[in-house]
């Protein structure tokens, strides 16, 4: 292997515009770098996956014949992948008759063992189409093919699998109680794990006996859609699931009508307090999972090598779009020089381009607003006198994309120390003592997650005895599993997805 010369590379233009900026250049003779088109060959992901024209609504078992469609494109090139159909409120009321026809009639008379196995047989033909629908969501919502495949699909039907197992076994999950389903859940998800989100929702409720009406984000509404065409195949009993697609009206709409029982809402805290706002004395059941702002808090005597590809999988996993990243690092002042320093190294060596490349660490933002978004907020930083780092590199030109990006001489008062940028920007921070990283970690308004990294197990359990977040890793960041439950406090929301804890708002206890 030879080592291209890299002095050529100063000149590239960083995607950020602000002259201020902090170009990184790595030593020479440093070969591991994206965009030199000479180390790694394109690898590409085949795409056996057919994407219809148009798509229309999955009401009572059937789709519907396509209506006021709009379209959804492919984040990585901006070209339109399908048209798709725009709920009216006539839908939404058909879709919630149907699945309280088949709740009533059907499901919720079914025996939990036979729940159970269509439950199964879901599980089972996810993983068959396992590849098809990975190459969906990252075609549909621009993450990268290595996380769709290893991570995204892995996870959604382990989750059908993990609440298969408890159909019939509901009178253990609550004992000396009897555990009987709500009725009719109106689900809305987001945008940055489509195919999974609509996964935490369906399978819990599914289980406990309820019937679903699910309403996905506008940007990603594909892999929901061939999702019902499985629910088809597994012969799932018509109107167990209805899935409407079309911008936030629809859930808007759901939200509002008088035939759903409960409301499960993951998305923007903004939006969730509408939600709130609006139940508020209607009796309907609500949970909700919104947005989080995770201090990521690193000792001194931590593993420092893996701290930092935890840091690493913390920020830029799913290019920053998780509400639970670790997007507040926190270092313990000692090891601040060493910590930057590697971390400014290892993103070096990240690639960022085609999310069907299988080589792609950094794939692309999932939509031009939400690439203005993290652009603003990168701008506000500046302003406020934060040192911006992100390597010079050469992004695709058709796309939304953005690298992966440090500030640093970020204060707590810095908006983006405060707000989600739900994009691959982290914002370091110090501390000095154990007392001080909590009460660092602490000051935000949502409390959904946070790390802990240091070779000792009593700081571990006294730090996750005071931080305020729902979901504490220790030494890891970004781990997934759906018998451990996940939510959060404060403005992350309420209520818990996933494990026991999980089944607890699709049931009414006696
Ligand atoms: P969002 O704007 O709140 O949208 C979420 C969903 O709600 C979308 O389907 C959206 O439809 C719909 N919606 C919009 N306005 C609505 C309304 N008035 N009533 C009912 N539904 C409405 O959030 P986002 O920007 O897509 O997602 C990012 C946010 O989700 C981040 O804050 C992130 O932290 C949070 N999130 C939280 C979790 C968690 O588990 N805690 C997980 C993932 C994401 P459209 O797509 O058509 O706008
Ligand atoms: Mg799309």
């Amino acid at each position: 292997m030879t080592t291209k010369k890299l002095s050529a590379r100063k000149a590239l233009p960083v995607s950020h515009p602000n002259a201020t900026a902090h170009l990184i250049v790595p030593p020479a003779g440093r070969a591991l770098r994206f965009d030199d088109g000479w180390q790694y060959a394109p690898a590409p992901e085949t795409t056996p996956v057919k994407i219809d024209a148009a798509y229309g609504l999955f009401i009572d078992g059937a789709f519907t014949a396509t209506g006021r469609t709009f379209a959804t494109i492919n984040p990585a090139t901006e070209a339109q992948l399908a048209q798709v159909t725009e709920a009216t409120p006539a839908d939404v009321d058909r879709a919630v008759a149907a699945a309280r026809r088949a709740q009533e009639k059907v499901w919720g008379k079914m025996p939990g063992r036979e729940r159970g196995k269509y439950l199964f047989r879901i599980a089972r033909l996810i993983q068959e189409h396992a590849r098809e629908l990975a190459v969906l969501e990252t075609m549909d919502g621009g993450k990268t093919i290595k996380e769709s495949r290893d991570v995204d699909l892995p996870l959604v039907a382990a989750h059908f699998f993990y609440h298969a197992g408890w159909a019939d076994k509901l009178d253990y999950a609550f004992p000396g109680r009897r555990p009987r389903p709500l009725g009719v859940a109106g689900q809305i998800i987001p945008w940055n794990f489509p195919l999974l989100m609509a996964a935490w929702k369906l399978a819990p409720a599914l289980a406990t006996g309820n019937t679903c009406v699910l309403k996905p984000a506008e940007t990603t509404p594909l892999t929901a859609l061939h999702l019902a065409r499985i629910f088809q195949e597994a012969d799932l009993p018509p109107g167990v699931v209805n899935i409407l697609t079309g911008p936030g009206d629809v859930g808007a709409a759901l939200v509002a009508h008088r035939g759903i029982d409960k409301i499960a809402f993951t998305g923007s805290t903004e939006v969730g307090k509408r939600i709130a706002a609006t139940l508020a004395g209607t009796g309907k059941k609500l949970t909700l999972e919104l947005g989080g702002k995770a201090a990521n808090i690193v000792f001194d005597d931590a593993p420092i090598e893996q701290a930092v590809e935890g840091i690493v999988a913390g920020i830029y996993f799913n290019q920053g779009h998780v509400c639970c990243a670790g997007s507040r690092l926190l270092v313990q002042e000692s090891i601040h020089g060493e910590i930057i320093r590697r971390l400014r190294d290892r993103i070096a060596t990240l690639r960022v381009g085609d999310p069907l490349d299988k080589n792609t660490d950094i794939g692309a933002i999932n939509s031009q607003p939400q690439l203005e978004k993290i652009r603003e907020l990168v701008a506000s930083g500046l302003a406020e006198g934060c040192e911006l780092v992100q390597p010079a590199c050469r992004l695709p030109k058709a796309g939304y994309f953005y690298p992966p990006s440090f500030f640093t001489g970020v204060t707590a008062a810095h908006r983006i120390a405060r707000e989600e940028i739900f994009g691959p920007v982290l914002s370091v921070m110090t501390f000095r003592t154990a007392a001080e990283a909590l009460e660092r970690a602490n000051n935000t308004p949502f409390g959904l997650s946070a790390g802990v990294w240091t070779d000792k197990g009593s700081k571990i359990f006294k730090m996750a005895a005071k931080l305020r977040a729902g979901v504490i890793w220790a030494n890891t960041y970004n781990k997934f599993d759906p018998a451990s439950p996940f939510g959060g406090y404060k403005e992350s929301g309420y209520g818990r997805e996933g494990g026991l804890h999980g089944l607890l708002p699709y049931v009414a206890l006696n």
